[in-house]
């Protein structure tokens, strides 16, 4: 099959979350099941861009509506064939040639010309691609152009897949900004109408073939909480399916990888994890002998963020010098400054890391004890598999893919897991997750029975691609 993905983000290219590892593996998986893939994203202006070579495959012209406003774009390719799929970014002088990906004033612009661009190139080529595969609202109008606008009537008949990696985004925009929008008959403007707003995941969820989320208990809440679509996703469940997101198993392998301090696999765990431990206690002033505490993400309420100053600080409190919390991530000002407010009262103990830093992520996956999650909403979650596969415990609200994905030790599995997104919740799982980590012996079982889950894309690749065929 030839198989086109198109994308905001892809790693290593372009990342913010957890749509760009997705990505940047299920195309590389599907591959290697013998079919062709590619993904097609924006060309940001970025240090990969700098520090790779591109030859330029392609020139077209992508006009934005009825402003008549013509944009030139180049399809670039990447030349290094290390990725494992075909990467092609397209380059568009005027919206792309930033270095950012989102959160730009023109955002609403810049994306439906990305997705014009992209099938303007698409409807040339030689043989048309069996499935066009559009992930999260970046891309969600591409459905309804391929089926809708005349322009696009030479892809009409290739199936549309979406997947909603995290439908709480959904790029809507009012009604006045329909000119944006490639010409198409009015009497089809209910398919890309939400709430009276034009609403790029509504319309991906009425027009693409089969909608899929990235885990199978997403699907299910989606039904009765997704940001106002739930309704919608109720009359669509025909065309629905949760595949559960793997994990790239190459880049994420603590005996290879090579942002560790120290690599190490189920034999050397103890060793490599100490040794990474170390290093981190090092670098943020903590206390190697006691256990350490992570959270990696986003500070946004989804992720629960809000809930975590005050979590710590009644931690830290009760229980002064018996633990350590390490955070790592950047979002919401008041939920950073809040989280930079802690650092003198609990000095020796606890810190803050504010930015996006992909290496020290790994290095905190290797070398802590255990991975927060009090997320409100996750979608699938990438956080804890990675956790999971560098020895690290899970501790997760149930919610989302967290629920597919870990088992409290109290049912017989390996995680901690609790139910409210509230700070109590926290602290209590923390007291549960401390208890745990002083039945050394049982802990260092469970250490090496979590590395060896196995969270690899084959099965989800497997999945999709069984979903396409079907569609066929
Ligand atoms: P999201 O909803 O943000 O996409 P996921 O769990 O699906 O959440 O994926 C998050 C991905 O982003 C993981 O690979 C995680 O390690 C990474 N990540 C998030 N925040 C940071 C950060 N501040 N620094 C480094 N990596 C980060």
């Amino acid at each position: 099959m030839k198989i086109v993905h198109i994308s905001a983000e892809c790693y290593p290219a372009a990342k913010a979350g957890g749509l760009a590892d997705v990505a940047g593996s299920l195309p590389k998986y599907q591959k290697l099941l013998k079919h062709s893939t590619m993904v097609i994203m924006p060309h940001y202006y970025t240090n990969f861009r700098s520090k790779n070579e591109f030859k330029s495959v392609f020139e077209g012209i992508a006009r934005l509506g009825s402003v008549d406003y013509d944009y030139h774009y180049q399809i670039f390719k990447l030349q290094n064939t290390e990725l494992g799929f075909d990467l092609y970014s397209i380059d568009i002088p005027g919206l792309f040639d930033r270095e950012n990906i989102y959160s730009y004033k023109d955002d609403t612009e810049r994306f439906i010309t990305f997705q014009i661009a992209a099938l303007n190139w698409i409807k040339t080529f030689k043989k048309l691609p069996d499935i066009v595969h559009c992930h999260d609202q970046q891309t969600g109008l591409i459905p309804f152009f391929m089926t809708k606008v005349e322009a696009y009537d030479k892809l009409k008949e290739i199936p549309t897949v979406f997947t909603i990696h995290n439908g709480e985004y959904q790029g809507q925009f009012t009604f006045d900004r329909q000119y944006l929008l490639p010409g198409f008959n009015s009497y089809f403007s209910g398919q890309i109408e939400w709430h009276g707003f034009i609403n790029p995941v509504a319309a991906a969820i009425k027009n693409a073939w089969s909608v899929t989320t990235v885990s199978p208990n997403y699907m299910d809440e989606i039904g009765f909480s997704m940001a106002g679509l739930e309704k919608l996703l109720q009359y669509e469940k025909g065309k629905s399916k949760g595949i559960l997101n793997g994990i790239d198993t190459e880049v994420w392998d603590p005996s290879t990888d090579g942002m560790l301090q120290k690599t190490f696999s189920i034999s050397t765990v103890e060793a490599g994890k100490k040794y990474n431990k170390k290093w981190l206690c090092k670098e943020f002033n903590l206390d190697p002998a006691k256990p350490l505490f992570t959270f990696i993400g986003r500070l946004v309420k989804e992720k629960g963020a809000d809930l975590l100053p005050e979590a710590i600080y009644n931690m830290m409190s009760k229980y002064p010098g018996e633990q350590n919390v390490l955070i790592l991530g950047s979002g919401d000002a008041p939920v950073q400054q809040a989280l930079w407010d802690l650092e003198p009262q609990f000095k020796g103990n606890y810190c803050s890391y504010i930015g996006y830093n992909e290496k020290l992520s790994h290095i905190i996956y290797a070398g802590a004890d255990f991975l927060l999650m009090p997320s409100r909403v996750e979608p699938c979650g990438l956080n804890q598999l990675y956790a999971l596969r560098y020895g690290t415990v899970p501790i997760v609200r149930r919610t989302g893919g967290l629920t597919d994905t870990v088992t409290d030790i109290g049912d017989g599995g390996f995680g901690i897991c609790h139910d409210q997104a509230s700070a109590w919740d926290i602290t209590h799982s923390i007291e549960r997750a401390k208890s745990f980590f002083n039945k050394k012996k049982a802990f260092k079982e469970n250490r090496k029975l979590i590395m060896q889950i196995d969270h690899s894309w084959n099965r989800a690749a497997e999945e999709y691609i069984n979903l396409y065929k079907s569609l066929k």
